[in-house]
């Protein structure tokens, strides 16, 4: 099994990017923000909680996330890989993936990182507001999220990196010399 996460701050590219990786390495998507938007499309009782949050610009509480996690990682069992999108945002969800895969027999071959700068961030963040209809693109929520980022989702760039599987990348080319880069290291796998 091929694990890869990809990893930045909010608006950095990693949905993009995602999308360019299965369609190429055809590996299985796993977008927990996807995961939960579908759930609040759906209504569920997860999905209403995880509204709240979301809407403040913070972070879903992890058990829910890796629950979400865990019962995607059992629905395919024959997957080849898995791309990681979004996931894992806090160090307890780096430790719990960890985990699941270990269960597998398996573990994460590298965290791809997307650097982007703060401003062109917030700038393709708002830009994105205005067509996607998503509910936390608006300057304040984007503002919270980053702090988010940076509090608590950033260490989890050093926990892959103390495993030697850290590969950081400039994420403000085009969509693909951003694509080149992440297949250079894809390809080195
Ligand atoms: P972006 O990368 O643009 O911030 P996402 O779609 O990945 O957007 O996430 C949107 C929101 O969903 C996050 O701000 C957070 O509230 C919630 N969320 C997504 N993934 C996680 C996660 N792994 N842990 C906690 N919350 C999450």
């Amino acid at each position: 099994m091929l694990n890869i996460i990809l990893f930045g701050p909010p608006g950095s590219g990693k949905g993009t990017q995602s999308a360019n990786i299965i369609e190429k390495y055809g590996l299985k998507h796993l977008s927990t923000g996807d995961l939960l938007r579908e759930e609040i499309s759906n209504e569920t009782a997860l999905g209403l909680d995880a509204k709240r949050y979301m809407d403040n610009g913070q972070l879903v509480p992890d058990a829910v996330v890796i629950g979400m996690i865990d019962s995607k990682l059992q629905q395919h069992p024959d997957a080849k890989g898995f791309i990681f999108d979004g996931f894992p945002r806090t160090t307890e969800q780096a430790v719990a993936l960890d985990e699941l895969l270990q269960g597998k027999g398996s573990r994460i071959a590298a965290l791809i990182s997307l650097e982007v700068p703060e401003e062109e961030l917030k700038r393709r963040l708002l830009d994105r507001g205005q067509v996607s209809g998503r509910s936390d693109d608006n300057e304040e929520v984007i503002n919270k999220r980053i702090i988010e980022y940076k509090n608590k989702t950033a260490a989890v760039a050093d926990y892959y990196a103390a495993k030697g599987v850290h590969h950081p990348l400039k994420g403000n080319g085009s969509i693909s010399e951003t694509f080149q880069l992440i297949g250079n290291v894809m390809d080195a796998l």
